[in-house]
């Protein structure tokens, strides 16, 4: 540990025991010192616990050393024609075979993106435009718990007079074939659904879903963004035509997507420029960001086994002690093997989830309440409400991912804090109400 973070650890301890022992109370204050709060908070940073990874994922080392270079001495443009320029084409044309082959596509198949939501964008609207320049049918299917990136074209396209079909989710958020297919008219021309939910955790029939879009000759879009570096994809074996992935859900720098468009599937660009990544996402490449996501995702790939049943032995630690929590329940698939690894959604009786995670915070661990990639200014969840929960239910949500820097002991700690967090909250209200 460099000297100036043992020196701030430890002038930072020292003035927190001095205000703890001093028993520093503001004027008004109820049943918690806030100083003390905030101080807790500063000693706790050493030692944080960081069970937000479906929200972000902290950069792997071998992925920072693969990049370094590239912000250095190899800086060049990749489309400059001299040297410099050659070795940036190299090594983005290194990094679209690494992700290709992460879920077994071809590299030419691969187009880099500025970030998922530009991904989800671009395939929806992108086909949305070659429907429309093609005379289609303007029927878009999709569903209720769908991230705002894939959302946000579906809503633009209704109100460009498109008729927008809202498949309805059961109580664990998964979309059922059958109704797919009795939603499916000859005016169906795009069908968008996610492999797996970032707030609950379950993972779609995308295997099942596509294959019924493709009966009907429907084009069908997946956002595989939590799915891809956790659980295998092989588009050889699933009919998708368009997939997204996002760099920083697997170990990858912010910043950086791709997008699988299957050889043959036709978009347009919504966004023009310089003709890059076939014209589909102009602008000079994110070269540092591109080397980023390559190495990251061959590292996924190599490692997806082990991996995964790490991140499961984490989340069953976490299940098995949080559900054991009078008023705490488990939302999103019960059935592991139909779940995200790694990810545990829950609401708990009576609370609210923005001070769940405020109290964990003040712990040192990181959760979140509602998905941290959304802006939505505290609405309560659309997937909360989708999956049928009442409203009190859905203020009450709490979010723990666990990804390859945490470990089980860690995983039991924070267990036991936000037990004793909701436990805590529990007595006082019933104090309260006494
Ligand atoms: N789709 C899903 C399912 C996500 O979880 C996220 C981000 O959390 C996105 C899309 C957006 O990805 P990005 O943050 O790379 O824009």
């Amino acid at each position: 540990m460099p000297a100036y973070c043992r020196e701030s650890r430890f002038s930072c301890l020292l003035i927190a025991g001095l205000l703890v022992r001093g028993n520093i109370k503001f004027p008004g204050q109820d049943d918690e010192p806030r100083l003390t709060c905030r101080i807790s908070l500063y000693c706790h940073m050493s030692a944080m616990i960081y069970l937000d990874n479906s929200a972000t994922t902290r950069v792997r080392d071998e992925v920072i050393e693969a990049m370094s270079p590239y912000l250095t001495e190899k800086f060049g443009n990749p489309s400059s024609i001299h040297k410099l320029g050659r070795l940036s084409r190299q090594a983005v044309d290194a990094a679209r075979q690494q992700v290709a082959a992460l879920i077994n596509a071809s590299p030419e198949e691969i187009y880099f993106a500025p970030c998922g939501t530009y991904s989800n964008n671009v395939a929806i609207a992108g086909r949305a435009r070659f429907v429309e320049a093609n005379g289609l049918g303007r029927h878009l299917i999709t569903c209720l718990i769908e991230h705002a990136s894939s959302l946000g074209p579906a809503r633009a396209l209704e109100a460009r007079g498109w008729r927008i079909t809202y498949l309805q989710v059961d109580a664990q958020g998964f979309v059922d074939a059958e109704e797919l297919r009795a939603a499916i008219t000859p005016e169906t021309s795009i069908v968008s659904l996610m492999w797996a939910n970032n707030e609950v955790g379950t993972v779609l029939p995308v295997e099942d879903l596509s294959a019924v879009a493709k009966e009907r000759g429907v084009f069908f879009h997946t956002d595989a963004i939590q799915v891809a570096g956790k659980l295998p994809i092989d588009v050889t074996a699933v009919p998708v035509d368009t997939l997204s992935l996002s760099g920083h859900k697997f170990y990858a720098p912010k910043g950086i997507g791709a997008l699988y468009v299957r050889k043959g599937v036709n978009l347009m660009p919504i966004v023009f420029g310089g003709g890059q990544e076939m014209s589909l996402f102009p602008g000079t490449e994110g070269l540092t960001n591109i080397v980023g996501i390559g190495k990251a995702a061959e590292l996924a790939r190599l490692e997806q086994d082990s991996s995964r049943q790490g991140l499961t032995s984490m989340q069953k630690i976490l299940i098995d002690k949080l559900t054991a929590v009078d008023g705490v329940r488990l939302t999103g698939a019960s059935d592991l093997s139909r779940r995200l690894p790694g990810h545990v959604s829950l609401v708990v009786e009576g609370a609210v989830g923005e001070e769940l995670v405020e109290k964990a915070d003040a712990q040192g661990v990181c959760i979140s309440s509602v998905s941290a990639c959304s802006q939505s200014g505290g609405d309560p969840s659309h997937v909360l409400s989708a999956i049928g929960l009442p409203k009190e239910a859905v203020l009450g949500s709490a979010r723990l991912t666990a990804g390859r820097f945490n470990s089980e002991q860690e995983c039991l700690k924070a267990a036991d804090i936000l037990s004793e967090i909701v436990s805590a909250q529990k007595s006082r209200k019933v104090l309260r109400q006494r």
